[in-house]
């Protein structure tokens, strides 16, 4: 099979099967690295790149260093111990002395781990040697690292004598296997960038072909960078072209048009017992203008947990309902849609709005005669979860939908409300806020307004690291004084049987040993609505003085009576569930604290901790989350519907987002279905890359 596929030239479609030495076995350890083209494999990045170009005469060997040296192979030895340990050693000469070099293996019964050493160590063959130089009472020995045998000509060193890319390997893949195929697929590959012609040459692109050798096997360390920021260069302009995309075909009718009355707007500002703050009307501004406008709204509200986001869109809402037009505001989790509910309804009780509470666990007479309500129009404002998605809930005219908490929404979900023709105006909210540079090229299809301040009066939370035992202290004395307290277990997934038990067990130990004799309730994401309801009602009535929960409560609940939080193995949430959770906390006057408990065992969930511990503020959290993680892991992005980008890095290639931007536009200008000829290859690209995200699901 092999002769037969090596006829042939490769494309990046060829299954990675067809390259020499990977069988149907190997091939399967591919596919866990998720590795089943040849372009899979090209797109397999190093995680690293050592340095092995300097050779060294043996005589120069110093003990400690990681060396490379070149020589000829004088005599091998196989040695297998009782302990089942099998060791090889081989004796190498390069004219200015010995060098005895040795290999350790576990040996196997079930193959021979000298198997592949007997077939390249033959005295006589010249070999280069990388390892670690260690002097015993024998002498000099060297661990060897990786060998490489010179049967070739020196320039086809793969594994040493070079800058050698290193490969996230799996079990039973090493990364020098990696790298050969990589090489092998890099010297018979044809491939075809998707990049069009004019963009590469007025970007001064390297071709791509370049762009791949010098990423995996660069000559040096410049020419890696340069590979790397072409690459990054590119994914970045095709996630813009694809947001450009998005954007363009936003540009539908809407569904009304608004007239400001003050009917219902005015009374609303006058009653609800508080000026709003200067960054509120900055945004109500910012999103009456864009109701006032032709085109349908789309935006993203972004403010800190309690920045008061709520009367916000309940302005929006009144602008709706003040033009004769329905609302829908839609939130993840029951709890959060009745307490909204309930706000709201108070903010409006005595101006003359239907509003009504549709959830799942909404019962089905009552549901019936709502479905009908939304339909003839008798209903202005619907609140719910993603009940309100259901293809039963039809609107007589809807204006408006305002998405809560969007983060803990997948993006599909807004599409489906905003992307009706015509299309209602929509507002996402959310808590979790990323930083400025990134909100504005992931949400590329959304405008964007920011609460930067918050009501003022509000108490700072203290943020204190303690054991187990000092935080629930504290706790006590917090109850003693008649305040509440949360206890937070970390189930990351509500869904998880074995982490809700342990969660369950720690919660009948509080409530019979630790806190014998205080009323503790129990809330988690497997108990029925009507449960969760009951659980709720008993905490904020102040039946319960601990709530001990999991990150179900991470958004919008507010018991002002609440004065203590304590988080348990905070290591495992990330800073934005942490950050939501403290939120929970200093909503009364009174002042109030946030505990962690942690056992971080890597340096950088430490550093999480301590930053948390320091900053109150969600936006200077978000930009200490994006210097301390990686590409696809700050703050929430995930979350956010984010791609995410193999090569790109946003904390170092910022300046790469302006010009793919720039680049993305340019295409569209000139050919905004992608229809030419030469943007056909970028537009199946695209498809590749993007069909199974919802961006593709708003433009296909
Ligand atoms: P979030 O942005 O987290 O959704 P909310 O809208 O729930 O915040 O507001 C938090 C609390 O602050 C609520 O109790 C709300 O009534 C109150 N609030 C909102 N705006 C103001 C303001 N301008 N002055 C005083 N309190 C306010
Ligand atoms: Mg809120």
């Amino acid at each position: 099979m092999h002769e037969q596929s090596r006829s042939v030239t490769y494309t990046l479609s060829t299954p990675a099967q067809y390259l020499k030495g990977v069988g149907p076995k190997l091939s399967e350890k591919l596919k866990k690295l998720g590795i089943v083209t040849i372009e899979d494999l090209l797109h397999y990045y190093p995680r690293a790149w050592e340095d092995r170009r300097q050779l060294h005469s043996i005589k120069e060997l110093r003990p400690e260093l990681e060396m490379t040296f070149k020589g000829i192979i004088r005599s091998v030895h196989f040695l297998e111990t009782n302990n089942r340990i099998g060791i090889v050693s081989a004796t190498i000469e390069d004219g200015t002395g010995h060098l005895l070099c040795k290999w350790i293996r576990k040996l196997s019964f079930r193959y021979d781990v000298f198997y592949s050493f007997k077939k390249d160590l033959k005295p006589g063959n010249p070999i280069l040697v990388n390892g670690k130089i260690t002097k015993d009472f024998a002498g000099f020995t060297m661990m060897v690292n990786e060998y490489e045998v010179l049967a070739q000509a020196q320039e086809n060193l793969i594994h040493i004598g070079r800058i050698v890319p290193l490969y996230p390997g799996t079990e039973g893949i090493q990364t020098k296997f990696i790298r050969t195929l990589i090489y092998r697929a890099l010297l018979e590959v044809e491939l075809t960038d998707p990049t069009p012609k004019n963009i590469q040459n007025s970007y001064h692109l390297m071709p791509l072909d370049s762009a791949f050798r010098k990423i995996h096997f660069p000559k040096n360390f410049e020419e890696k960078e340069d590979a790397r920021k072409r690459l990054a260069f590119q994914e970045f302009f095709y996630f813009q072209t694809v947001l450009s995309l998005v954007k363009q075909k936003r540009q539908v009718s809407k569904i009304a048009s608004y007239i400001i009355k003050k009917h219902l707007l005015t009374p609303f500002k006058e009653k609800c017992g508080f000026e709003f703050t200067l960054s509120q009307k900055k945004v109500i501004r910012e999103i009456f203008n864009d109701l006032l406008s032709e085109k349908p709204m789309n935006r993203l509200l972004q403010g800190d947990v309690g920045s008061g986001k709520t009367i916000v869109a309940l302005s929006a809402i009144l602008l709706a309902c003040e033009n004769k037009l329905q609302a829908a505001l839609m939130a993840p989790t029951e709890i959060l849609a009745e307490q909204h509910y309930i706000t709201i309804k108070h903010f409006l009780k005595s101006l003359p709005v239907n509003l009504e509470l549709l959830t799942s666990s909404t019962k089905k007479s009552k549901r019936q005669k709502l479905l009908k309500e939304c339909a003839e129009g008798k209903m202005d404002i619907v609140i719910g979860t993603h009940a309100l998605l259901e293809k039963e809930l039809q609107f007589k005219k809807c204006g408006m939908v305002v998405i809560d908490e969007q983060h803990r929404f997948g993006v599909k979900h807004r599409l489906i409300l905003s992307n009706r023709n015509p299309a209602p105006d929509v507002l996402v909210m959310t808590a979790t806020p990323i930083p400025r540079t990134l909100a504005q090229s992931l949400y590329g299809d959304l405008d964007v307004s920011i609460i930067d301040e918050l009501p003022p009066g509000r108490q700072k939370i203290e943020t204190l690291w303690k054991k187990e035992q000092d935080a629930y202290e504290i706790v006590k004395t917090e109850i003693e004084k008649g305040h509440q307290a949360y206890i937070v277990y970390p189930l990351v997934d509500e869904s998880d049987k074995i982490e809700l038990k342990s969660a369950i067990k720690e919660f009948q130990k509080l409530k019979n040993e630790t806190f014998k004799g205080t009323a503790l309730g129990l809330l988690h994401g497997q108990m029925k609505g009507s449960q969760k309801e009951s659980v709720m009602k008993d905490f904020y009535s102040g039946k319960f003085s601990i709530l001990v929960t999991t990150t179900i409560i991470e958004v919008g609940i507010d018991v002002p009576n609440a004065t203590v939080m304590v988080i348990e193995n905070a290591e495992r949430f990330g800073l934005a569930t942490l950050h939501q959770l403290r939120g929970r906390v200093g909503r009364g006057g009174n002042a109030s604290c946030c505990i962690v408990i942690a056992n971080p065992k890597t340096e950088e969930s430490k550093k999480r901790i301590e930053i948390f511990l320091k900053n109150q503020n969600g936006f200077e959290l978000a930009e200490a989350d994006l210097a301390i993680r990686g590409p696809g892991e700050i703050f929430g992005t995930s979350q956010h519907g984010a791609p995410n980008f193999k090569i790109a890095d946003f904390s170092i290639d910022q300046d790469l987002l302006e010009p793919s931007q720039k680049a993305a536009k340019e295409i569209l200008l000139s050919d905004p279905s992608l229809i030419k000829k030469d943007h056909l290859v970028l537009k199946e690209e695209l498809r590749k890359i993007f069909s199974k995200t919802w961006v593709w699901a708003t433009i296909a």
